[in-house]
C-alpha cells in the first residue's frame, strides 16, 4: 500500500547535478554550456548543470585507469566482488523511494512503475550478474603434459553511455556486468535524465567498490559522449541509445583506438496476432496495448507495429480500442497513474509530427492523435502529455511504419498468410524484438527461426507470467550488436586469452 505523498516529497527536493570521480562528488565544470532540464510532469525548470568537457572526462578516465591498473577491484576474488555488488543492491533497495522519485521526475514515468519495474530491474542486474560471474568457470584440460585453459580477464576501462528512457535501470545493465567481471567504469547518463547516476556510484563506494573504479560524468552527447567514443583510453564503449548515435560511435571507434563496442540501439518491433487464439483475444489485446504503450511508448522493445490476421481483425481492433480507452495519462506522481508524461516539449513535438505524417500519408486514425492538456486547476497543466494513439491501415512505406517514434503510437497492419506476416514483420532495418500470439506450436518454432529479432516472445494463451531463465540477447540488424544479459552478456565485458602451458 502506498502511504507516501509523492507530490509533497518532490516539492521538498533540491536537485544538484554533480559528477562523481575518484570516489567523490565534483562540481560540474563552470565554463562549458548550460544544460537546462524542464520537468515532464509540469513543464517547470527541474535543474541545470554545465556540460562536462575534456578536463572532466580526462579526470574520470584517469581515475578509472588508475584503479584498474592498481588492481584493487580487478584482482579481487570474484566471490568478494559479488558480495560487494549484492551490498550495492541492498543499498538501492534501502534507497528505493529516492531513486524511484528521481526516475519519475526525470522521465515523467508513473511513480508506481518506477518503484516496481525500474528499481526491480536495477536490483536484479546487480544481483544476477554477481551470481553469474561466480558461476562462470573457465574451461580447462590437460593432455600429454599440456595444460590448456581459457583465461577470462576484465577488459579495462568501460565507457557506458546510456539513453533517457530507463536512466537507472539502463545504467545498472552496464554497471552490473562491467563491475562483476572486474572492469573500471566511466558512466555518462543522458543529459535529459541526470538525477540518479552519481548517487548509484556513491552507494557503490559505500558498498565497498574501491574509489575510482566507478565514475560518473554529466554532459551532452555531442560534447562528452563523442569525446568518450573517441578516447584512446577507453577500452570498450557499452552504449544504449538510438541507431544513429550507435553509427557515430562506430565511426569514432574506428577513428581512434578500435575500441570494442556493445551497441543496444533502436527498434520497430512487430506484434503478430494469428487467428488461432480466438478464446484469448481479449488477453492478447491487453498484452498488445501493454507492450505498445508502456513507459509512454518510450521503450526500445515496444511492439509498435501490430500485424493482425485479416479474419479476426475487426473484432481484435474493437478489443484494442477498449483497452486503449482505459489508459488515462496523468501526473506521474499520483500513485495509481498508468501512463505519465513525455520527456520534454521537443520530444512531444517530434511524436506529434509523426502523428501528423500518419494522417497526411493516408493512415486511418483510430484513436488519440493529440496533445492532452490536464485540467487548468492541475499543478501539471503545463506538462507534456499525449493521448495514446492508434493508426489502422498503415502502408509499409509510410513514415509511421518505418521509423522508431519512441512515443505512444501504435500502427496496425493486416495479413492473410504466415509467409505474409513474416515478410511484413521483417520489413524493417531494426531487429530488436518481436511478439507472436499463436497456439500453433509448429508455427511458433517456424517464427522463432524466421523473425529478425534478438528477443522473441511467443504467447500461446493469456498474459505473460514470470520468465523461466536468465537469457541474453544479441540485437539484429541496425538495432546494434553484442550480447546483453545472461552469461553471454557477462562475456561481453571480458577479454579472453587461450593459455597453453607446456610442462
Ligand atoms: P540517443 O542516441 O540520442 O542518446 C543516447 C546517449 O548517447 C545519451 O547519453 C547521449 O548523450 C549520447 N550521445 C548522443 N550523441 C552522441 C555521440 N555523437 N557520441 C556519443 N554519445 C552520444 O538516444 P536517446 O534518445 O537517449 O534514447 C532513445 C533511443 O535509445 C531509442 O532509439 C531507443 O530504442 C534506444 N534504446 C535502446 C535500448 C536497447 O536495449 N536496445 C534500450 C533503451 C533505449
Amino acid at each position: 500500500m502506498n502511504t507516501i505523498d509523492w507530490v509533497k516529497r518532490a516539492a521538498g527536493c533540491r536537485h544538484e547535478i554533480k559528477d562523481f570521480i575518484a570516489g567523490k562528488y565534483v562540481s560540474c565544470n563552470q565554463t562549458n554550456h548550460l544544460v537546462s532540464k524542464y520537468s515532464p510532469r509540469d513543464g517547470g525548470l527541474l535543474y541545470q548543470f554545465t556540460s562536462g568537457n575534456d578536463t572532466t572526462l580526462d579526470a574520470a578516465i584517469e581515475s578509472a585507469k588508475r584503479a584498474f591498473n592498481e588492481g584493487c577491484w580487478r584482482d579481487m576474488a570474484v566471490q568478494n566482488r559479488a558480495s560487494v555488488l549484492n551490498r550495492l543492491a541492498d543499498l538501492v533497495e534501502i534507497h528505493k523511494e529516492e531513486f524511484a522519485l528521481n526516475e519519475a521526475l526525470d522521465v515523467g514515468k508513473p511513480i508506481a512503475k518506477a518503484l516496481s519495474e525500474d528499481i526491480g530491474h536495477t536490483i536484479y542486474c546487480l544481483r544476477n550478474n554477481a551470481e553469474m560471474a561466480v558461476g562462470l568457470v573457465a574451461p580447462s584440460a590437460t593432455i600429454a603434459g599440456c595444460h590448456s585453459y581459457q583465461l577470462r580477464k576484465p577488459i579495462g576501462v568501460v565507457g557506458a553511455i546510456v539513453g533517457w528512457n530507463y536512466p537507472l535501470a539502463l545504467a545498472a545493465s552496464k554497471v552490473g556486468p562491467a563491475l562483476a567481471m572486474g572492469n573500471s567504469i566511466v558512466l555518462k547518463p543522458s543529459e535529459f535524465t541526470s538525477l540518479s547516476a552519481a548517487r548509484l556510484a556513491e552507494l557503490a563506494v559505500e558498498a565497498g567498490v574501491p574509489s575510482g573504479v566507478f565514475n560518473v560524468v554529466h554532459g551532452t552527447g555531442t560534447e562528452l559522449g563523442s569525446a568518450m567514443a573517441h578516447s584512446p583510453d577507453i577500452d570498450l564503449v557499452s552504449f544504449t541509445g538510438s541507431s544513429a548515435t550507435g553509427k557515430q560511435i562506430m565511426a569514432a571507434s574506428a577513428k581512434s583506438n578500435m575500441k570494442r563496442l556493445l551497441l543496444e540501439c533502436g527498434g520497430k518491433s512487430p506484434f503478430i496476432v494469428f487467428n488461432d487464439c480466438p478464446a484469448d483475444l481479449q488477453a492478447v489485446a491487453a498484452n498488445v496495448v501493454g507492450t505498445a504503450f508502456a513507459n509512454q511508448g518510450a521503450l526500445c522493445v515496444s511492439g509498435t507495429r501490430l500485424l493482425v490476421q485479416k479474419s479476426i481483425k475487426e473484432k481484435f481492433l474493437d478489443y484494442i480500442k477498449e483497452h486503449v480507452a482505459l489508459i488515462k495519462p496523468q501526473d506521474p506522481l499520483k500513485f495509481g497513474t498508468q501512463m505519465g508524461a513525455i520527456l520534454n516539449e521537443a520530444h512531444m513535438e517530434k511524436v506529434l509530427t509523426y502523428i501528423r505524417s500518419g494522417i497526411e500519408e493516408g493512415a486511418d486514425l483510430l484513436c488519440g492523435g493529440a496533445r492532452l492538456r490536464l485540467p487548468t486547476d492541475s499543478p501539471c497543466k503545463n506538462g507534456f502529455y499525449l493521448e495514446p494513439t492508434v493508426f489502422d491501415n498503415v502502408a509499409e512505406n509510410q513514415l509511421i511504419a518505418k521509423e522508431e517514434i519512441f512515443g505512444p503510437v501504435l500502427s496496425v497492419f493486416s495479413f492473410d498468410t504466415e509467409e505474409e506476416a513474416i515478410a511484413l514483420a521483417n520489413n524493417t532495418p531494426y531487429g530488436l524484438a518481436a511478439y507472436v500470439a499463436t497456439t500453433d506450436l509448429g508455427r511458433s518454432q517456424r517464427l522463432a527461426q524466421a523473425l529478425h529479432a534478438g528477443s522473441i516472445k511467443i504467447f500461446g494463451t493469456s498474459s505473460p507470467g514470470p520468465k523461466a531463465a536468465d537469457l541474453g540477447l544479441d540485437p539484429h540488424k541496425q538495432s546494434g550488436f553484442g550480447w546483453e544479459g545472461g552469461v553471454g552478456g557477462l562475456l561481453s565485458y571480458t577479454a579472453n586469452s587461450m593459455i597453453h602451458q607446456f610442462s
